[in-house]
């Protein structure tokens, strides 16, 4: 890593801080770090206008990073819905807009909409057109090596479509990238609690995502643990989205409990709590087949296993449970309390996710 990447890094995870501080820490000259301080300075990246106080002599200069120094937007199309969310350095949402809009690649009035929702963000956010990184668009599909074409459109058929036409009216740099590796970027990206992961993503389909040394391994044809069809219904199981029978999809989607209550996954959960005995069946039946999931998981990768999507964002509650029955399957006596984790994110990790990968690219540039 540059010197000036060292410097930049280590304001950013321990600012305020003083010059002192980082030669000490860095073990770096102080001609360097001046140098350095100078340049961050202006490129507008860190702030020195306040002192750190000391008991006696002159106070320091205290230098702080600028969170809001660039931004980046991320986009999640899914079937009934446009998110757009602008995410700052430290990858906190400074902004987002949830539109209600079905999902058509073809349909000029959409395309058009998507546009101006990240415009909408980008002004209620103050971000400027300099400020701006980029903006990430996941989309619920494959992407081709390029990164400039969708291979496999999934349900919602846009299979083909082209990055061009897709981000016709965003006039800003732009990609695109797989939903679930999205969310799995989000989830891993500087969480110092994991190095290898699975990500699962449990929303209305099911999405995966390898973490190996905080990367995404996407395979040899970028579909990486698309966990969604493993069989797991030998004979017998329901047909999938994709045509076959018995897919992990099929038992562990978020819809297969939000059908008992008009698609409100909320609603589902309000009335787990309140002892509705369908609901109990049903979630029982539920946690049956994720712990199975997990154990295969752990069994062949021996990492992290983190719960995301619609019902990741419920299932805190019901950690221990999961817990005991992922336990019961383990013959080497593993803990999952250790290795399984809840999503950090509960709120558009996609649409977040989508635009960290520019916050990283830019936070390795530097
Ligand atoms: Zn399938």
């Amino acid at each position: 890593m540059q010197n000036r990447q060292m410097v930049y890094r280590y304001i950013r995870e321990n600012g305020p801080v003083s010059k002192q501080d980082i030669v000490v820490a860095l073990q770096l000259s102080l001609p360097t770090v001046t140098q350095n301080l100078e340049y961050l300075k202006k490129q507008g990246l860190i702030d020195a206008s306040r002192k750190i106080k000391h008991t006696g002599g002159r106070n320091a200069t205290a230098y702080t990073y600028i969170k809001n120094a660039k931004t980046a937007i991320g986009v999640s199309l899914t079937a009934n819905h446009m998110s757009v969310v602008a995410v700052d350095l430290s990858g906190e949402v400074i902004g987002l807009v949830r539109e209600k809009a079905v999902f058509d690649l073809g349909d000029e009035t959409y395309l058009k909409k998507l546009g101006e929702t990240v415009e909408l963000v980008k002004e209620t956010a103050g971000i400027s057109t300099e400020r701006l990184l980029g903006v990430g668009i996941s989309v619920p599909g494959f992407i081709s090596d390029d990164g400039e074409e969708v291979t496999y459109g999934r349900t919602l058929g846009f299979t083909g479509r082209k990055r061009e036409e897709i981000a016709r009216y965003i006039p800003y740099r732009h990609f695109l990238v797989h939903d679930s590796y999205a969310a799995g970027c989000m989830e891993s990206w500087e969480n110092h609690r994991i190095t290898n992961a699975f990500y699962i993503s449990l929303g209305n389909s099911i999405g995966g995502t390898v973490i190996i040394q905080n990367e995404i391994y996407q395979g040899d044809s970028r579909k990486g643990g698309e966990i969604g069809h493993m069989t797991v219904v030998p004979s017998g199981g329901k047909t999938c989205y994709c045509g076959k029978k018995g897919c992990f999809d099929t038992v562990c989607r978020a819809t297969n409990l939000d059908t008992y209550t008009d698609g409100n996954l909320e609603e589902f959960f309000l009335r787990l709590k309140q002892g509705d005995k369908k609901a109990e069946k049903m979630w029982k039946e539920y946690l049956n087949h994720l712990s199975l999931a997990i154990h295969n998981i752990r069994m062949l990768f021996d990492g992290s296993i983190i719960l995301g999507g619609y019902v990741g964002a419920y299932i805190g509650d019901y950690m221990e449970l999961l817990c005991q029955k992922v336990d019961a399957r383990n013959p080497f006596g593993d803990k999952a309390e250790q290795y399984l984790l809840e999503c950090r994110y509960k709120v558009e990790a996609v649409a977040a996710g989508a635009a960290i990968f520019y916050v990283d690219r830019f936070l390795k540039s530097i």
